[in-house]
């Protein structure tokens, strides 16, 4: 008799960790994987934010920090809003949070009731739909494609909206496309979204700095859509921590403070010694992190070279995040090598088993015709990966 809870069961495991967990299964049983499944940078944590953390230690932050985080935190957030993005927080009307998964977890959960529809443009995130299961809402997907560089329109936007609709979550640089919407765009998205004043809107911010170009703008920065947003960030990727799980919001006060209440009752504060770590990272020229965003542009360009090169893979130009996402559909209805390829998935499957390179099917992201590739990898492993996927696709 199954124990579990309908609400568990009916969850989907996160396709990007459960690749890279297969990765690792298939790594310890000696086989030698190339993953490139998971967005992480592959840098080491920078010297002044380890420093930082190293101090926090020795000066015995060690107790619960207040449940949505320390105040300095929140002031050196609220600044960085101000530097980077021209957007006015307060710190009542910041949360920090154990990642910015979390940051939408709570978004979620204090915004949600049963019934109620969350727009997702596609590619969409893949715990954005887990996240509004959770939350007992309805996922309703706005599809794009390769050709419209997987952007939605503003007329996509308004034909999905309902009676029902109350969030709809906005990422650009987008996971997994990389794709970055303009000021131009965004604001005519903005324009359908006036119409409708009871819908709310999550932009996460998280590639922010991963960016090669395009200005990053932000969606809260469009005064109509102030305060009916909450924009998420978090230090993971621009800062090379993934592991010390810190996100937050900036947010209208009562969401904060309903997200500050739901996180008191799951989680307390985030860690005391990452919140510190996190106030160097912040209050850091950006100029400190470019260094990692130039090779990330560099293996961009080397890797949209190779895979072009390789029959059925089309791409687009991502101008932001570290990862692309071919349309491989070329291959979706064929056999290869004796395995029927029906899908996506069975294509990333097939990648991994024949070719030991790890990628995440586009269908964990609402797209059935790509498979998301992270560059976040040295240079000779992503060559070595192309090389594999060419050859046994030959
Ligand atoms: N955000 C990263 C990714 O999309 C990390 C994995 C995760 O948290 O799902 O690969």
């Amino acid at each position: 008799m199954d124990y579990l809870s309908t609400r568990i069961n009916s969850l989907p495991v996160s396709e990007t960790l459960a690749m890279a967990a297969k990765a690792r299964e298939l790594r310890n049983q000696g086989i030698d994987v190339i993953g490139l499944s998971l967005g992480e940078p592959d840098f080491n944590t920078p010297e002044f934010i380890k420093e930082a953390a190293i101090q926090a230690v020795k000066d015995n932050y060690n107790s619960y920090s207040p449940v949505d985080g320390y105040l300095d935190l929140k002031e050196a957030i609220c600044l960085k809003f101000k530097r980077d993005n021209g957007l006015n927080y307060t710190p009542s009307q910041i949360v920090v949070s154990t990642g910015a998964k979390q940051s939408i977890a709570n978004v979620c959960m204090v915004l949600l009731n049963p019934g109620d529809e969350v727009l997702l443009p596609a590619p969409y995130w893949v715990s954005y739909s887990a996240i509004a299961t959770l939350a007992e809402a309805k996922s309703i997907i706005i599809p794009s494609s390769i050709e419209t560089d997987f952007k939605i329109t503003p007329e996509q936007l308004e034909s999905a909206i309902t009676s029902k609709t109350k969030l709809v979550m906005f990422n650009s640089p987008n996971n997994p496309s990389g794709t970055v919407y303009t000021e131009d765009e965004y604001r005519a998205l903005a324009k359908v979204l006036e119409k409708y004043p009871d819908i709310f809107i999550l932009s996460d911010e998280i590639y922010e700095h991963i960016n090669y170009g395009v200005p990053h703008f932000s969606f809260a920065s469009i005064t109509e859509m102030t305060h009916r947003t909450i924009t998420v960030n978090g230090v993971a990727k621009a800062f090379a921590m993934t592991g010390w799980r810190i996100g937050y919001i900036g947010a209208p006060e009562w969401i904060a403070k309903a997200c500050n209440k739901m996180q008191g009752q799951i989680t307390s504060g985030a860690n005391c010694i990452a919140q510190m770590a996190t106030i160097a990272a912040l209050e850091a020229p950006v100029s400190k992190i470019q260094y990692m965003v130039d090779e990330f542009a560099k293996r961009r360009e080397m890797i949209i070279e190779l895979l072009s090169a390789i029959p059925g893979f089309i791409l687009n130009h991502p101008k932001g995040a570290f990862y692309v996402f071919p349309d491989i559909s070329f291959y979706i209805g064929k056999t290869l090598h004796g395995k029927t390829i029906s899908n996506a998935s069975d294509f990333s499957m097939f990648l991994l088993e024949k070719a030991h390179v790890a990628t995440v099917s586009g269908e964990a992201f609402g797209n059935e015709n790509c498979i998301r590739i992270s560059y976040a990898a040295s240079v000779d492993e992503i060559r070595e990966a192309v090389k594999r996927i060419a050859s046994i696709l030959k």
